[in-house]
């Protein structure tokens, strides 16, 4: 059971503290406080765990500090969407906002490799608007003999470029939880030119100790990718390890399944989920075409198979598009096959908008068919347009 407070009850009032030791003294239960921090608002929420069935929701919600209450299922307690759960989704991060509702792209290099590559990358996405990138300085390789990542050398000048072109968020892959110290010293250093969404990889979605050390820290959002051989229930699981640590801004990224039935791309594209991941939870969802398509194979139609594994995630409601795109693809230290040119940059980005705007066209479509009014309130938050 969940009771939200009212907003912006202070922890060191009456009200809070009556409504606390009632809570506290239920037999069989055990408290749970979960602060969020909005734009405009803090928000309290008071996750009851345990024997809740015979709780009686009335006699909760008329406590001095509790405005509502809603009875969650076990999964997902905190990112999950339950019955009457009209919670917010999402959270703006360095300026950048991360909603169900919206999309941004993070073109970039899989691997930081020269600072001239970096530096063409960054410059390119600033000059189409952009203010998001990927750019990996720790990589985890199947080959132990592979390049590594430079790792924490080229922090510095990755972070001042960034900085220099604007770039607000860099998608950056961590691999052990002293890669956050790194960033953040790093970053401290700098004076904070840009910001870090920590990364975790399809590899490491069911490492638990770096997801908890991951979810102890808030300065930094996540982008948790889905497990690639494990089922979807036991990935949003590893999402919720993070929210249950204190950290739930959290992105859910789709990248592609391994299956043994043979295929023409890397992975087997799972963008028809992005629907049903909504819809399970309260997280945005993000969509990576490149590592589940895994080259820069065109269709007969002269379009690049990632550019149709993007359009079936975005037209599916995709809230991010991770892309990995490289001035100079064969002297990529990592994935250059899968790389798109940088004169494609323009025309993708295009892609994406018109597929993000033909979303909202079938939202309106369905509006008013069916079984769509009741579900209005997961909705009630749409900023206009
Ligand atoms: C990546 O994004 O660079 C990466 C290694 O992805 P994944 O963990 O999905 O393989
Ligand atoms: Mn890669």
């Amino acid at each position: 059971m969940l009771a939200i407070l009212h907003p912006d009850t202070q922890l060191d009032s009456d009200s809070y503290r009556q409504t606390m030791s009632f809570l506290e003294q239920l037999p069989g239960v055990a408290v749970k406080v979960h602060e969020v921090v909005g734009a405009s608002q803090r928000l309290t929420e008071i996750y009851l765990l345990g024997d809740t069935k015979s709780l009686d929701k009335d006699e909760i919600e008329a406590l001095p500090a509790v405005e509502r209450v809603i009875r969650i299922s076990d999964d997902y307690r905190i990112l999950g969407r339950h019955r009457d759960d009209q919670r917010q989704s999402g959270f703006t991060y360095n300026g950048v906002e991360f909603s169900q509702h919206n999309l941004n792209v993070f073109a970039g290099l899989c691997a930081v490799d020269t600072p001239e590559h970096v530096e063409i990358m960054m410059r390119a996405l600033s000059e189409q608007g952009q203010h998001c990138t990927r750019m990996g300085a720790y990589k985890p390789r199947t080959n132990p003999y592979s390049f590594q990542g430079h790792g924490k050398s080229c922090l510095p000048w990755v972070f001042e470029t960034a900085g220099k072109h604007d770039i607000r968020v860099v998608a950056m892959e961590i691999t052990h939880e002293s890669h956050i110290e790194e960033i953040d010293e790093c970053l401290e250093k700098l004076g904070r030119p840009t910001g870090v969404m920590l990364q975790v990889g399809t590899r490491n979605t069911q490492n638990f100790e770096l997801l908890k050390a991951i979810g102890r820290q808030k300065t930094y959002p996540v982008l948790l990718k889905r497990g690639f051989g494990i089922t979807l229930n036991e990935s949003l699981n590893a999402a919720e390890y993070l929210a249950s640590e204190g950290n739930a801004n959290v992105v859910f990224c789709l990248r592609g399944m391994k299956t043994d039935a043979g295929q023409p791309h890397r992975n087997m594209v799972d963008f028809a989920h992005v629907p049903t991941v909504k819809r399970l939870t309260r997280m945005p969802v993000c969509i990576d075409p490149s590592h589940s398509v895994g080259s820069r194979d065109k269709a007969p139609d002269g379009i690049p198979d990632v550019m149709h594994a993007t359009a079936q995630g975005v037209v599916a409601g995709a809230n991010m598009v991770l892309v990995d795109f490289h001035p100079r693809p064969e002297k990529a230290l990592v994935d250059g096959p899968q790389a798109l040119l940088m004169d494609e940059l323009p025309a993708y980005l295009e892609d994406v908008r018109e597929c993000h705007q033909l979303w909202k066209k079938r939202q309106q479509l369905y509006r008013n068919t069916g079984e769509a009014r009741a579900n209005d309130h997961l909705w009630s938050s749409r900023s206009p347009g």
